[in-house]
């Protein structure tokens, strides 16, 4: 790396929550000078604008890649201490379960989105909460007693995979924006524009990057001694050579204030699933089992979310994402079909991102790419909250110290994959 001149240019291309942790661990290393290093970050749409923003918010100790995850979560609750992440981001810790159920076909509680089904369908009251009867049947499946937001008839199992010991959470969209408001603070710069091209025909390779302002669509070029690629899904757009996929996922949010569980659930569905009456008639049949995973959060909302599809391919930018509404309203109908807070919980959000993963398996990819001066920090699949903080920290190490210290990452050399 460029350690030798004293001036550096570092441009990370993207303000995903990999490129805001970046440019945070870059203000702290103890190399950084703000008179000596411009940090910029590159963000085509707005901070958190794609996945980041959009994603559950899970930490476990059992997450993978295993040679970052122990530093990555520790760097999570160090943050959290140091910055009031409690109240900041919504770090918590949490309980983390594997839920079986029977799903139930429901009269519809919110088919217009935005309003509460307050007065609608079943009582507060009827919760398994407040009714001994259910409280007794759920003890007997082996449910602990807070986790109280399930119907009871419903459940048919559940089995505990974390503790506040070994899962934890954030709030993606605000610990990505708290990250990069904290660089700020420290002397880096946000600049909203698309990033088109990487010029790396310099003698000391990288040179500058060239990007479209993102609201006079002019062209400008921004010096660059060192630039970290951390696009997400979209990093192969501007580095065809990065082997990332692109995969669209559909979650939504639900205001219900439940106790803190992450839950991982299977949904045995009835053949004739759906929504009926409300002048609604789609009604399908099902017959099989869904996955929806449901998160409580500190803010009073539980955020749920389905599988994936590559039925759109990845558009230009976060903000020509498509959300597609009946995918929205499956994760609803499935969530709903076993909870009576879910079901009665005005819909906060119905939003669709793109996870970024590796297309050979493996990842993410953290480090160097041959080129001088580019690194790449992308591909970090359903885990990339989680590895945030370890991957802003070992791309501090590499660009100030030339490589990285906290973690031994050979196995996600970008060079062995490109
Ligand atoms: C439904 C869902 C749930 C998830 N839940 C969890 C979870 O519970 N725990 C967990 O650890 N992970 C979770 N993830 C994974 C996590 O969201 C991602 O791994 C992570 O957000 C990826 O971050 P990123 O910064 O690499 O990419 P992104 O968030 O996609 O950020 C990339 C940024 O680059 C910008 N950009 C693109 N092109 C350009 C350009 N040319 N110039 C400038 N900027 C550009 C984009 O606008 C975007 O803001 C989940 C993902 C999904 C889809």
């Amino acid at each position: 790396m460029a350690s030798e001149t004293p001036q550096r240019n570092i441009v990370i291309i993207g303000g995903g929550i990999i490129g805001c942790t970046t440019a945070y661990f870059l203000t702290r290393h103890p190399s950084y000078s703000p008179q000596r290093h411009n940090i910029t970050i590159l963000e085509s749409q707005s901070i958190a604008s794609g996945a980041s923003g959009k994603a559950g918010g899970l930490l476990a100790l059992w997450a993978y890649p295993s040679n970052i995850v122990p530093l990555s979560y520790k760097l999570h609750a160090e943050l959290a201490k140091e910055h009031d992440g409690a109240n900041r981001w919504g770090y918590r810790a949490v309980h983390c379960g594997s839920l079986s159920a029977r799903g139930r076909l429901h009269e519809p509680t919110d088919t217009k989105g935005g309003e509460a089904a307050e007065g609608k369908g079943e009582e507060w009251q009827k919760l398994p909460k407040t009714d001994p009867n259910a409280k007794a049947k759920m003890a007997a499946k082996g449910i602990p007693k807070d986790l109280d937001w399930f119907d009871a008839d419903a459940v048919t199992g559940y089995s505990e995979m974390g503790d506040p010991r070994t899962t934890a959470q954030v709030h993606p969209y605000l610990f990505t924006t708290s990250m990069a408001d904290l660089a700020v603070e420290a002397g880096a710069k946000v600049i909203l524009g698309s990033a088109t091209a990487i010029d790396y025909t310099g003698p000391h390779g990288v040179k500058a990057v060239t990007y479209e302002d993102k609201e006079t669509k002019k062209i400008h070029t921004l010096p660059a001694s060192d630039v970290i690629l951390a696009a997400g899904p979209w990093t192969s757009h501007i580095f065809p050579e990065a082997p990332i996929d692109a995969m669209r996922a559909h979650s939504v949010v639900v205001q219900a204030d439940v106790s803190p569980y992450a839950i991982f659930s299977e949904i045995d569905l009835p053949r004739d699933f759906g929504r009926k009456g409300g002048g609604d008639v789609r009604v399908r049949r099902h017959g099989k089992t869904v996955s929806p995973e449901m998160y409580a959060r500190p803010d009073g909302t539980v955020y749920a979310c389905g599988e994936g599809d590559h039925l759109v391919p990845l558009p230009k930018s976060s903000d020509l994402v498509q959300c597609d509404p009946d995918r929205c309203q499956d994760i609803i109908d499935y969530v709903s079909s076993i909870s009576t807070p879910l079901r009665q919980g005005a819909i906060l959000a119905r939003q669709a991102c793109y996870l970024p993963s590796v297309s050979t398996g493996g990842g993410p990819l953290i480090g160097e790419t041959g080129i001088r001066g580019l690194l790449l920090a992308t591909g970090h699949t359903c885990w990339g909250i989680q590895n945030s903080c370890a991957t802003g920290k070992l791309m501090s190490e590499f660009v100030f110290e030339g490589k990285a210290k906290s973690a031994n990452v050979a196995s996600l050399d970008p060079r062995r994959f490109l």
